[in-house]
């Protein structure tokens, strides 16, 4: 197959879902930016990032809006929770057994119609752990 009879914008949009898929662990639109300039030398910023608003809407991958951050995209479109570090914003997925932590919204006395929900751990990894504890401090003299 040649690539250059591929339409460019969706040569742009595949270079970049594999992208985010490489760079895991919920890039923000510069650092798939970052990454996808080495492929697309002449790609902008907002070009970029309007490709990864048409990804997620397309639901090839999932935006994250998580503790006011700049947004983050997620190549793990399944359901899961997230976990992230309050001191360097890391973001993790959450594995292992099934986290249940939401009530029933029926049960609740609203005049909503509920669309979803959006549930955010928080905590310090453990690089951030290693750094604050006293044992990594250096020394006053
Ligand atoms: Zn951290
Ligand atoms: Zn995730």
């Amino acid at each position: 197959v040649r690539t250059d009879v591929i339409p460019r914008n969706t040569r742009q949009r595949t270079v970049i879902l594999e992208t985010v898929r490489t760079l895991g662990n919920h890039p923000s639109a510069d650092e798939v930016f970052e990454a996808v300039r080495h492929k697309l030398p002449r790609v902008s910023l907002s070009t970029v990032y309007r490709n990864l608003e048409f990804l997620a809407n397309s639901g090839l991958i999932r935006k994250l809006e998580m503790g006011g951050l700049p947004v983050r995209f997620d190549s793990t479109v399944s359901p899961h929770f997230h976990i992230r570090c309050i001191s360097c914003n890391r973001i993790d997925d959450l594995r292992g057994r099934r986290v249940v932590v939401v009530e029933d919204a029926r049960d609740f006395d609203h005049d909503y119609e509920v669309l979803g929900y959006q549930v955010e751990f928080i905590g310090l990894c453990s690089n951030c752990r290693a750094e604050s504890s006293p044992h990594h401090e250096p020394s006053a003299c």
